[in-house]
């Protein structure tokens, strides 16, 4: 065999690929949102999903999304990329690129603003004319954190697990 093989992925594949299967951890029966943190030198960081703290069980909390706040999943849930950030234990995420399969939220984008995270690469834009996600793109803009839609390949993975 010579030359270089064709099927294989670019970085931005691999990295909304993980974002992507990291989200398929989600035990939210409506949205499964994932999330990859990644170096200026392309290593993975971080990655996460939208789910209960630690240690709130699925039996005692809901995920339902009307009705009573107490009894709806937003007041309980953490997002992808607040557990991304949360969960990484290196120091410091100054610089880094974060890949997430929805536009962050507003309580997001806090984080990743604060946390050093200087662009954001996401699918998914469907709440765009959402004030939350209206105020997220405020204060990236604000702070000079870039923002851009990944560009889908269409490239389809199969993995046996
Ligand atoms: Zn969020």
């Amino acid at each position: 065999m010579s030359g270089k093989r064709k099927d294989y992925i670019s970085w931005d594949e691999y990295f909304m690929g993980v974002a992507m299967l990291s989200g398929r951890r989600s035990k939210d029966p409506s949205t499964q949102v994932g999330c990859c943190i990644v170096s200026p030198d392309n290593k993975i960081l971080s990655m996460g999903y939208n789910g209960l703290p630690r240690g709130c069980s699925d039996d005692e909390f809901p995920w339902e999304r009307e009705g009573d706040p107490l009894q709806t999943k937003y007041v309980y849930t953490v997002h992808s990329e607040l557990n991304a950030i949360l969960n990484y234990g290196g120091g410091s995420l100054e610089g880094a690129k974060l890949y997430v399969s929805l536009f962050p939220c507003n309580e997001c984008a806090k984080a990743i603003i604060q946390s050093g995270i200087k662009e954001v690469i996401y699918d998914c834009d469907k709440y765009a004319d959402t004030d939350s996600v209206l105020a997220s793109k405020h204060m990236f803009d604000s702070a000079g954190v870039r923002y851009h839609q990944y560009h889908r390949t269409g490239r389809k993975i199969e993995i046996e697990l």
